[in-house]
């Protein structure tokens, strides 16, 4: 094709495009929903009683390949229980700059305690935002049940927990 003609073959691409079927979704008014196991935002889950299911062991941490979460462990006491057993993840961030949604945070986690979830809105304008901590992590809190901190369910041990028998 002589070299003169190039932009009016573009003109032509163009111009064909116009009567295809848009293949975009009317996103964000209409969000599509996604595969049941799509690995969107992750979340930290939490007991029945409200107490959190993060021992703050850092195997999530150790198991990720592109370094983006960062945890940091503490003591629980009886006057302020966050978790049932010993440790509880004080500090849990998430760098969803770095995250690839691989999923092997998730076999690492020993007690279930991080699932992924659906949502796929993780974009933001600036760096610091995409940093997720507990506040956005955590599970949604049920009606009626108090957040941690607080006693472990009375006659329940750490195991009962982990078994999944306290309700
Ligand atoms: S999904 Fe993969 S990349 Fe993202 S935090 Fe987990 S292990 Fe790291
Ligand atoms: S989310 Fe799971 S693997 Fe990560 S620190 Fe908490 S308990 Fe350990």
């Amino acid at each position: 094709m002589p070299e003169f003609l190039g932009p009016i073959a573009g003109f032509g691409v163009t111009f064909a495009t116009m009567f295809k079927k848009p293949v975009t979704e009317f996103y964000p008014e209409e969000k599509a929903p996604t595969a049941q196991r799509y690995h969107g935002r992750h979340q930290l889950n939490r007991y029945a009683d409200g107490l959190e299911k993060c021992i703050g062991c850092e195997l999530c941490a150790w198991a990720c390949p592109a370094d983006a979460i960062y945890v940091e462990g503490a003591d629980n006491t009886e006057e302020e229980r966050y978790s049932p057993g010993e440790r509880y993840g004080q500090v849990y961030q998430i760098n969803y700059l770095r995250c690839i949604g691989c999923g092997l945070c998730i076999e690492a986690c020993p007690t279930r305690a991080l699932t992924m979830t659906n949502d796929y809105e993780l974009a933001d304008d600036n760096r610091a935002d995409l940093i997720y901590e507990k506040d956005r992590l955590l599970a949604p809190l049920q009606p009626g049940v108090e957040p941690a901190p607080h006693p472990m369910t009375e006659g329940a041990t750490a195991a009962d927990y982990y078994r999944g028998t306290v309700r």
